[in-house]
């Protein structure tokens, strides 16, 4: 299988079985954005106790690139310190314009060819804006 493909499959593996896609029942934090250019809707919740991000979920709509994106990133920071969650949302983003990541993407990385899609860079971004709107102020 070719990195390509690998990077397919997991995209698609995130579409079809969405991690963290729910409402967290004691939410500290959230966050809601829309994408208009595409028509991508998502709402963050989070549950931060002591600088920890001890929960996530979210909910939305849109397309394969954004739901990935942001099922992947629930994953990537869960368990992390306020400041880990916003440096993955952080260089994520500057690793769509081609800047390797000094901190582990985990499935992120698979969206890596988005970046030859200008267009598609604010669908694969937008959960991550929501992060780093929902922990405005806590870092
Ligand atoms: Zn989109």
């Amino acid at each position: 299988m070719s990195l390509e493909e690998l990077y397919r499959e997991t995209i698609l593996d995130h579409n079809q079985s969405p991690r963290n896609r729910r409402a967290l029942a004691h939410p500290t934090q959230s966050a809601g954005l829309m994408n208009p250019t595409c028509g991508d809707q998502i709402t963050l919740e989070l549950e931060v106790k002591d600088g920890i991000v001890t929960d996530v979920g979210f909910d939305g709509h849109g397309c394969s690139i954004s739901m990935a994106s942001a099922s992947m990133l629930t994953e990537a920071i869960r368990g992390k310190s306020v400041e880990d969650a916003l440096a993955v949302a952080q260089h994520f983003k500057a690793f769509l314009t081609g800047i390797p990541s000094p901190v582990p993407l985990g499935d992120l990385e698979a969206l890596k060819g988005v970046s030859q899609f200008p267009s598609r860079v604010k669908c694969a971004t937008l959960a991550h804006n929501a992060l780093e709107k929902a922990l405005t102020g806590l870092q």
